[in-house]
C-alpha cells in the first residue's frame, strides 16, 4: 500500500481568483451588463436546471445572498461583462475586498476550499442567468440542445463528473455532454470543494464498495490498471437478464475528473485522501490503453486524449465493449452517442466563432481548448 497523500489541495487552488469569471465564455460574450432587474435569490428549480438534482449547497446560497445584499446596499450595481464575462466595476472591487477578507479569516485549508468553490459557483450562477442555456451551457442564441440525441447508458454504469468550479458553466466543457446524452442520474455532477456534492458522491461509493469504484486518471506516477485488468475477476454472465437488473447492489462507479490539467492534480489528491479516510486504502484507478490513437478518428488534437472528459468516457465505454463480459450491452453505441454530441458541441462553438467574425486561427485554438 502506498503512503497516504498528505495534502488536499495546492495553495494555488486555494488562492482567491482576482479575475473571477462569472461565466467563463472567453471573449465571445462581448459587452454584457446585467442592469435590470436587480438580482434575486437562486431558486431550487433554477439551481437544478443547470444539471444536478442536489439541493442548493448551503454556502453557495449564502454567498448569493451576500452578493444580493451588497448589490442592494452599495451604490455600485452588480455587473458582468467584458472579456470573459467577469464581475465588473465598483461592485467587483467591493465584492472582492469583502470576500478576500472572509477568506483570510478562515482557519484551515478545508474551509478555504469550501469558500473558494462556493464563491466561484455563486458568481457563475448570477452571471450566467438569462445568458446561457441551462442545459447545454451555451449562449441562448447558440443552444445546441435540439441536436443532441439522448441515449440510455447501461444501467449498471454510473459516471461521476467531478468538476472543478472553474469549469462549471464553461461553454466548451465536455463533461456536461454526458448528462445531456445519458441524463443526470447516469452521469452525476459532483462539484469539487462543494461539501454536499462530495458527500453525496462518497455516500454512493461507500454503498457500492471500494471494488466498484474507479477513477480514470492518466497519470504515469499513479499505479493504475488497464480496463481489462480491472475487470479480470468479474463474472458478469447474467448482467442483462431481468433478474440481475433487480440486483441494485452492483453499480460500477467511474469518476471522471473534469478540470483543466493543472487543476486536476489537486482534485485527484483530494479523491485519494478521501479514499484513505474512508477505506484506509488507495483509490482504484484505470488508465485507458487506447488514448490518442483511438481518439484520432474523433479529433486530431494533441491535448484531446489527455484531459478531455467526454473522450475519457468514450474511451472507457469502447474498451469495456471489447471485453467479453460487456460486449453485448451496446456500450459501443453508447460511446458513439457521446461522440456525436462532441461533434455537435464543436460545430456549435465553431459556428458561433464564424458568426462573430473570429479568425480561422482562433477557431483552431478553440479546438485545442475544447477540454
Ligand atoms: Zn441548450
Amino acid at each position: 500500500m502506498a503512503a497516504p497523500p498528505t495534502t488536499t489541495v495546492s495553495s494555488d487552488d486555494l488562492s482567491m481568483d482576482s479575475s473571477l469569471n462569472a461565466s467563463p465564455s472567453i471573449e465571445d460574450r462581448g459587452m454584457y451588463f446585467k442592469k435590470e432587474p436587480r438580482p434575486t435569490t437562486v431558486s431550487l428549480q433554477e439551481w437544478q436546471a443547470w444539471g444536478t438534482d442536489s439541493p442548493i449547497p448551503t454556502q453557495v446560497a449564502e454567498i448569493v445572498e451576500e452578493m444580493i445584499d451588497l448589490d442592494r446596499e452599495s451604490d455600485a450595481q452588480m455587473k458582468f461583462g467584458g472579456l470573459g464575462g467577469k464581475l465588473k466595476g465598483d461592485f467587483k472591487t467591493q465584492e472582492d475586498k469583502k470576500h478576500r477578507a472572509r477568506y483570510k479569516d478562515l482557519d484551515d485549508s478545508e474551509q478555504k476550499l469550501h469558500f473558494f468553490s462556493a464563491r466561484q459557483i455563486a458568481c457563475r450562477l448570477l452571471g450566467s442567468r438569462g445568458y446561457l442555456c441551462q442545459k447545454c451551457w451555451l449562449p441562448l442564441e447558440d443552444c445546441m440542445c435540439s441536436r443532441v440525441v439522448r441515449c440510455d447508458l447501461w444501467h449498471q454504469i454510473q459516471f461521476w463528473l467531478y468538476m472543478h468550479p472553474k469549469d462549471f458553466l464553461r461553454q466548451n466543457n465536455t463533461g456536461k455532454l454526458l448528462w445531456q446524452v445519458f441524463g443526470i442520474n447516469a452521469a452525476k455532477l459532483c462539484l469539487f470543494g462543494i461539501a454536499e456534492h462530495e458527500e453525496i458522491m462518497w455516500k454512493a461509493f461507500m454503498h457500492s464498495g471500494r471494488n466498484n469504484v474507479w477513477c480514470l486518471y492518466p497519470n504515469k506516477n499513479t499505479p493504475t490498471k488497464s480496463t481489462e485488468e480491472s475487470f479480470a475477476g468479474y463474472i458478469l454472465n447474467d448482467l442483462h437478464s431481468e433478474t440481475h437488473q433487480k440486483d441494485a447492489g452492483q453499480t460500477f462507479n467511474f469518476i471522471l475528473i473534469d478540470g483543466t490539467w493543472s487543476n486536476s492534480a489537486a482534485m485527484f489528491r483530494r479523491l485519494k485522501e478521501q479514499s484513505y479516510l474512508r477505506w484506509g486504502d488507495d483509490l482504484p484507478c484505470i488508465s485507458l490503453a487506447t488514448g490518442a490513437s483511438a481518439m484520432h478518428k474523433l479529433r486530431p488534437q494533441p491535448s484531446w486524449d489527455r484531459t478531455c472528459t467526454a473522450a475519457a468516457a468514450i474511451g472507457l465505454l469502447d474498451e469495456l465493449h471489447l471485453l467479453s463480459q460487456f460486449n453485448s450491452l451496446g456500450l459501443d453505441k453508447q460511446a458513439e452517442a457521446v461522440e456525436n454530441s462532441v461533434d455537435v458541441l464543436l460545430a456549435s462553438l465553431t459556428n458561433r466563432r464564424i458568426r462573430m467574425g473570429r479568425s480561422i486561427t482562433r477557431r483552431q485554438r478553440h479546438h485545442n481548448d475544447i477540454c
